[in-house]
């Protein structure tokens, strides 16, 4: 609302589009709820959109504006000209000046000899299923329930018409290593939820599927000669940030005001928009990282470990020399693959076949100096064997 505010967009636009959002329940780093209502923010009721109905709300606003709109073209190319730019679609170019990129997550034009490049930070996607109930036809209000598992988390709520939308956010290979369909997937990770299967309980299930990238991401260029990127063209963020829609708002606003000063002969004003926008990602990160290590509860799974386990920051220890381990072979060399990108100064692989030659830490620890040929323990040992027990390569 308030960057809303800031457009002089009536309120109306988010009102008539969105039932309140009551509150948010979420089960994260442990089974019992924990409610976040909307009654203890001093900004009172959060909404639950309709982004089809927003969107074109907030396109016939502008147009009442005066603002020149196009809807049904789809950009296929751009094309370098002498003093701009040609936007090419299927019937007609568009000669501009300057152009500003807002085409989303799979923005991927090249700008001239700038070729289109993105950062990504991880793979996450959002499988959503569209539930009915016969009996419900209209919901006035609504919650967002919030809940991990060991393959993901979900994300659950009601909307206007009475839809359940149910996304499980998780990782591709997970997904690929399920021989079924992506529905059958969806509704076999159902199964391993509390809450969410309970409230779910109602709505019949159905076959139909939306797949949907939400992965973070950051272009690596965001402005250059004569064009800028905002929004998810320039960076994405997790949807357990809720945060897409007002990072759009914002950046549309600072976007504008860099590129009326770059006009206003303020030569570093696109420079300055991108580094901001760089040092907000940064920011972004942290707090995504931090929360994700809020649930520690399937460390030893691929989801969870692939967001929480930086290997070369483990400072507390729990195995000594004196410790037998036994090696638990499950999805062992997909771990062993994750744990040499995080620690390429040991050999991940030798590493596991010493502790399964011998169970004694000491033993195995010498047993795998030999065969890497090396007089001194490296100071990433210990990183590196607490590693394995983090992600259950041994217990
Ligand atoms: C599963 C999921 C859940 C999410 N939940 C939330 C949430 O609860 N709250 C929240 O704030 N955010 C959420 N987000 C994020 C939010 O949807 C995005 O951050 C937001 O939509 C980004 O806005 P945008 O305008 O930058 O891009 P988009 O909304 O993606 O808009 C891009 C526009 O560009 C158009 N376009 C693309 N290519 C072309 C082309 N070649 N020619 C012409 N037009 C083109 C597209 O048609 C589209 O209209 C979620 C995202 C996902 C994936």
């Amino acid at each position: 609302m308030h960057e809303l505010k800031k457009l002089e967009i009536p309120n109306s636009i988010i009102n008539e589009h969105s039932i309140p959002c009551t509150e948010i329940q979420n089960t994260w780093g442990s089974s019992t709820i924990h409610h976040n209502e909307s009654i203890f923010n001093p900004f009172g009721d959060s909404y639950i959109l309709s982004r089809p109905d927003f969107d074109n709300a907030l396109l016939q606003y502008c147009k009442k504006l005066g603002i020149n709109i196009q809807s049904g073209v789809r950009i296929t190319a751009i094309k370098k000209t002498e003093n701009g730019w040609d936007l090419i679609s299927k019937t007609k170019s568009h000669n501009v000046d300057f152009i500003i990129d807002a085409s989303g997550r799979t923005s991927k034009f090249n700008f001239g000899k700038v070729r289109h490049e993105k950062l990504q930070q991880d793979s996450l996607i959002g499988i959503t299923k569209h539930l009915v109930n016969s009996e419900v036809i209209k919901a006035e209000k609504s919650h967002v329930l919030v809940e991990s598992t060991q393959n993901g988390w979900w994300y659950t709520t009601q909307i206007a018409n009475g839809k359940m939308i149910s996304t499980f956010m998780t990782d591709p290979t997970i997904v690929s290593r399920y021989k079924n369909s992506q529905s059958e997937f969806w509704n076999e990770e159902l199964i391993k939820t509390v809450h969410t299967k309970e409230r779910l309980l109602p709505f019949a299930l159905n076959n139909t599927v939306y797949t949907q990238s939400a992965n973070s991401q950051i272009a690596k260029q965001i402005q250059g000669d004569g064009w800028l990127k905002v929004g998810d063209a320039a960076q994405s963020f997790d949807p357990l940030s809720s945060a897409g829609i007002i990072k759009g708002l914002k950046m549309g606003i600072s976007a504008a005001d860099a590129l009326h000063s770059y006009i206003s002969g303020n030569s570093n004003a696109l420079i300055e928009y991108e580094e901001i926008t760089k040092l907000q990602y940064k920011e972004y990160q942290q707090k995504r990282n931090e929360y994700y290590a809020n649930e520690t509860r399937w460390n030893n799974t691929p989801f969870w470990y692939h967001r929480n386990l930086r290997v070369k920051e483990i400072q507390t220890f729990s195995i000594t020399p004196m410790n037998n381990c036994k090696v638990n072979e499950e999805n062992l060399e997909e771990k062993i693959a994750f744990l040499n990108t995080q620690l390429p100064e040991i050999n991940f692989k030798t590493l596991v076949n010493s502790l399964k030659q011998t169970p004694l830490v000491k033993d195995a620890v010498s047993f795998y100096l030999k065969k890497e040929s090396q007089q001194q323990i490296s100071p990433w040992l210990l990183q590196a064997l607490e590693s394995l027990k983090i992600i259950g390569v041994i217990q």
